[in-house]
């Protein structure tokens, strides 16, 4: 049985962009008969609030993307990341660079993803002696060691993608505060939580080949992904409040209803063929696969209420 996840931070309010990210997953998964599932990624304790996850929680349950098992919350599965570290043994090193000593090559000709510039691999190598002389200064990160390889896989909306060697460079799975990192929680996440599908946004396509990196190492099928159109202002940057972009807790608090919502999003993400609204199960009679647009969405957002 298809097992597909939403995996938001609840680090704010959910916005139109986040919205049609769980309303893709939520289709996908009760189109194929599978599982939707919910995963809060709050391992940033700082700008995790316990708030927001209920907050997020309200608006799918108002939307009606109701989910299959009881919420995860990573920040309750913290001994799965220690178990995994173990099994990981061999492949990180412990890394005393600063964000600082790192913002110079911003500007070097590295590639820059959305983890930052590619990391260089300063102490990639260094000796037992070292890293005890650095750990008497500083706590270190912790870093995955990537392969000298490529990797592959098709995206289910974008088609075939490859990796070259080298991409990205190693990246941080434990910080040096002792948070975890992203790409490791959601790594083991997905492989425990058997999950078969992940569909996210475009922004993390680069998240990709570094989890089946991990996967690799952690001995995991790994699930098939595809990574959705971002949602963008008139200005082709990504949509903000900036555009007039709002919660959709203030949509709903302003008379909107949840089927002006979702035809809205069913109509911009291609799902349909013109605006107007539509109830989840409506959509989910029309609701085709291969008609999710495969290019970014350009929006006008006007706000008027409802
Ligand atoms: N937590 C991530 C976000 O809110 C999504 C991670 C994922 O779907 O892999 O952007």
């Amino acid at each position: 049985m298809p097992r597909l996840r939403y995996a938001p931070s609840p680090t704010g309010h959910l916005h139109l962009g986040n919205f049609a990210t769980a309303l893709l997953t939520y289709l996908r998964a009760k189109s194929t008969q599978g599982a939707f599932l919910i995963r809060m990624e709050d391992v940033d304790e700082q700008r995790s609030k316990r708030e927001f996850a209920d907050g997020i929680l309200r608006d799918l349950e108002w939307l009606g993307l109701t989910w299959d098992e009881s919420p995860v919350f990573q920040s309750e599965r913290y001994h799965l990341y220690e178990a995994a570290m173990e099994q990981l043994r061999g492949h990180t090193y412990p890394c005393f660079c600063s964000r600082n000593d790192l913002q110079s090559l911003a500007s070097a000709p590295h590639g820059i993803s959305s983890e930052g510039p590619d990391y260089p691999g300063f102490c990639r190598d260094l000796s037992p002696e070292e890293v005890l002389a650095n750990s008497r200064e500083k706590d270190p990160s912790i870093r995955f060691r990537i392969p000298h390889r490529s990797y592959s896989y098709t995206d289910l909306i974008r088609g075939e993608m490859e990796f070259v060697p080298g991409w990205g460079g190693d990246f941080i799975i434990r910080r040096s505060d002792g948070m975890w990192a992203y790409q490791l929680a959601c790594t083991v996440d997905d492989l425990e939580m058997g999950i078969t599908q992940v569909i996210r946004g475009a922004d993390l396509i680069d998240s990709t080949p570094r989890q089946l990196a991990l996967m690799d190492v952690l001995q995991g099928k790994a699930p098939e992904y595809a990574h959705t159109p971002l949602w963008m202002g008139s200005d082709g940057h990504r949509l903000s409040k900036r555009h007039g972009d709002i919660s959709l807790r203030d949509y709903r608090e302003s008379g909107f209803s949840a089927e002006q919502l979702i035809g809205w999003m069913a109509y911009y993400s291609g799902l349909t063929p013109s605006l107007q609204s539509i109830s989840l199960p409506e959509l989910l009679d029309v609701f085709r696969w291969e008609n999710i647009r495969k290019s970014d969405v350009s929006v006008q957002v006007t706000f008027d209420r409802a």
